[in-house]
C-alpha cells in the first residue's frame, strides 16, 4: 500500500515536472520564434539600409568626381587664355599658326577642342575637329555648349577662337575612376558595387552594358537582357529596369554566383538610376550570409531555453519531492497520532473510563510471563459493587451509570497513576498495583473502601449509599496462569459479600 502510494506520487511529481517543462519549452520556442522573426526583420532592415547607403554614397561621388574635374578644366581654360593673352598682338598668320600649334601638341589633342575663325567674315580658319560642322560660328555655338565642361569664346585680334573640354571627355575620365574605385573597394560579407549602362529603356535584348563588375570582371562590357533569367527562373533584369523606369530605384531578390566562389544562392539587392550616365548602379547581400548570423543567434538563444528549462525541472523536481517527502512525514506523524487514539479507544471502557477487559486480560497475560522471569507478582485487587440491581432498580440505570462512573474515580483517586484499573464487567473490577504484597494489601483496600463509601452521590433527593466488597490475591508458582490468581480474588469477594460486604479478603 506504501509503496504504491510513493510510487504514484513519484509518478506524479515526474508527470508535473515533465508537463511544465514542455509548457516552459513550448512557450520559449514560440518566444524564441518571434525573437529571431524580428532579428531577421531588423538585420534584413539595416543590410537594405546599407546597400541603399552605400549605392547612394557611390553615386555621390560620381558628382563628386565630375564637379572635380570640370574645376580643373576651367582652371586650365584660364590658363590657356592667359597664355593666348601674351600672344595676341602677333602677326595674324603668326598668331594662328601658335594657336594650332598649341592645341595639336601630343597631351592637348586629345583634351581640348579648338577652332578658330575671322571675327568680321566668319571664315573659318581652324576647326579640325569639326566642331562648327559647317555652320556658321554663331549659329553653332548654342548647339557646341551643350556638350562642353569648360570652354572659352574670345576675340585674339582679327580672330574670334573658341576651346574648351568637351563633356564627353571629361565624363570618359569620371567612369574610369569610378571604375578603378569600385574595383578596389572592399565591402564585408563578399558584398560589392556593380554599374550597368543601359542603352534601351525598353529592355529586351542588348538593353544594357555590364560595366563595372568586381565579380565577374572579364564580363565587363558584356550585353544583357531582360530576357535573363536566374537558376530559379528570375528575370531579375527585367524586374530592376521596370522598378527603376516607376521609381528610379528598386530592391530585388534574385539568385547570382557569391564572390571568390561557385556557390549561387539568393541575394537581395538594391539599385539606383545615375541618368546623366544611364547607370544603374547596385550593391547586393546573399541572404544566406545572414542567416548563418540569424541561425547562430537562434542556436544560442536555444541553447538557453533548454538550460533554462533543466534548471527549471530540477527545481520543480527538489520542491516537488521535499514537499511529497513532508507530507509523507506529516502524514505518518497523523497516523501513528490517530493509531494511538485508536488503540486508547479500544483499551478503554466507554462509560466509566477505566481500561477495558481487553487491555487487562493482555496485562495480566505480560505480568504473569514477568513473574515467570522474577517471581515478582503484583497486587491483583478484585472488586464488585455491593446491591447494585438494587441501585438501578431504585433509581433508574442512569443513576446505576453515575453510580459505576463515581466509584472508578473513587478507586483512582485512592491508588497510584502507575496502578491499572480495568473494567471486567458490569460492577466487576479489577485493579493491578506494582509494589503491594500481602503484608501492606489491607491497608491499600482499606483506603480504596474508604474512598467509595465517602461518595456522596445523590438521587431522587436521597444519598445513594455506594459500596464494594474486594478480593486480593497474588500469582503463586502452582498457578497455571493468571486466572488461578484471578479466580482466587474472586473467591475472596465471595467471600467479602457472604461477610456482610464493604470489606476486603484476601486469598493466599
Ligand atoms: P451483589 O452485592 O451480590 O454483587 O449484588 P448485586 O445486586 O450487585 O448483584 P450483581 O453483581 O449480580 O448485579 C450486577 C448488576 O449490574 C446487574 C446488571 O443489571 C447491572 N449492570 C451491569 N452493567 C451495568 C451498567 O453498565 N450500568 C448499570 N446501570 N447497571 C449495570
Ligand atoms: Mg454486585
Amino acid at each position: 500500500m506504501v509503496k504504491r502510494y510513493r510510487t504514484l506520487s513519484v509518478l506524479l511529481v515526474i508527470i508535473t515536472c515533465l508537463l511544465v517543462g514542455s509548457f516552459y519549452l513550448y512557450s520559449t520556442d514560440k518566444i524564441g520564434k518571434i525573437y529571431i522573426q524580428n532579428t531577421q526583420k531588423s538585420i534584413y532592415n539595416l543590410k537594405k539600409d546599407f546597400l541603399k547607403d552605400t549605392v547612394n554614397n557611390q553615386i555621390a561621388r560620381i558628382d563628386e568626381i565630375r564637379a572635380d574635374k570640370t574645376k580643373i578644366y576651367q582652371a586650365q581654360v584660364q590658363q590657356i587664355e592667359l597664355m593666348l593673352q601674351t600672344i595676341e598682338n602677333m602677326q595674324p598668320n603668326e598668331f594662328m599658326q601658335m594657336y594650332r600649334k598649341y592645341f595639336e601638341q601630343e597631351n592637348n589633342r586629345a583634351v581640348w577642342s579648338a577652332a578658330l575663325w575671322e571675327t568680321e567674315t566668319g571664315r573659318v580658319v581652324y576647326d579640325p575637329q569639326n566642331i562648327l560642322a559647317g555652320t556658321s560660328p554663331a549659329e553653332a555655338a548654342e548647339l557646341i555648349l551643350a556638350d562642353f565642361s569648360a570652354y572659352r569664346f574670345s576675340p585674339y585680334g582679327k580672330y574670334q577662337a573658341f576651346f574648351g573640354v568637351k563633356k564627353s571627355y571629361v565624363d570618359a575620365q569620371v567612369k574610369k575612376m569610378i571604375a578603378d574605385e569600385i574595383h578596389n573597394s572592399k565591402f564585408a560579407e563578399e558584398s560589392y558595387i556593380w554599374v550597368n549602362e543601359v542603352v534601351n529603356y525598353e529592355g529586351g535584348r542588348n538593353y544594357a552594358i555590364r560595366r563595372i563588375h568586381p565579380n565577374l570582371p572579364e564580363t565587363e562590357g558584356m550585353k544583357l537582357s531582360t530576357d535573363m533569367t536566374d537558376i530559379k527562373g528570375n528575370l531579375a533584369y527585367r524586374a530592376e529596369l521596370e522598378g527603376i523606369k516607376k521609381f528610379g530605384e528598386c530592391f530585388n531578390t534574385y539568385y547570382f554566383k557569391k564572390m571568390n566562389s561557385d556557390v549561387i544562392s539568393e541575394k537581395l539587392t538594391y539599385a539606383k538610376l545615375y541618368k546623366d550616365y544611364d547607370w544603374i548602379v547596385a550593391m547586393g547581400i546573399h541572404l544566406d550570409d545572414m542567416n548563418g548570423y540569424i541561425n547562430k543567434t537562434n542556436e544560442e538563444s536555444r541553447k538557453l531555453a533548454v538550460d533554462l528549462v533543466k534548471i527549471l525541472i530540477l527545481q520543480l523536481f527538489i520542491i516537488l519531492g521535499v514537499s511529497f517527502g513532508l507530507m509523507a512525514l506529516l502524514e505518518r506523524g497523523l497516523f501513528r497520532k490517530s493509531k494511538k487514539k485508536l488503540e486508547e479507544e479500544i483499551n478503554l471502557d466507554l462509560l466509566t473510563k477505566a481500561f477495558s477487559r481487553r487491555a487487562g486480560d493482555r496485562d495480566l497475560h505480560r505480568r504473569w510471563d514477568y513473574y515467570n522471569e522474577t517471581g515478582i507478582s503484583p497486587a491483583i485487587v478484585y472488586f464488585d459493587i455491593d446491591n447494585f440491581k438494587n441501585i438501578n432498580d431504585k433509581y433508574g440505570h442512569d443513576v446505576g451509570d453515575a453510580v459505576l462512573i463515581n466509584t472508578v474515580q473513587a478507586v483512582k483517586g485512592a491508588v497510584r497513576t502507575s496502578d491499572k484499573l480495568y473494567r471486567w464487567g458490569g460492577d466487576e473490577f479489577v485493579l493491578v498495583c506494582d509494589g503491594i504484597n500481602s503484608e501492606n494489601a489491607m491497608g491499600l483496600c482499606d483506603k480504596i473502601l474508604r474512598e467509595v463509601n465517602a461518595l456522596d452521590y445523590q438521587a431522587q433527593g436521597e444519598h445513594v449509599a455506594t459500596t464494594i466488597s474486594i478480593g486480593v490475591a497474588f500469582f503463586q508458582e502452582s498457578d497455571r496462569d493468571y486466572t488461578d490468581a484471578l479466580k482466587r480474588a474472586d473467591t475472596a469477594v465471595y467471600r467479602s459479600k457472604s461477610n456482610g460486604r464493604n470489606q476486603a479478603n484476601i486469598e493466599i
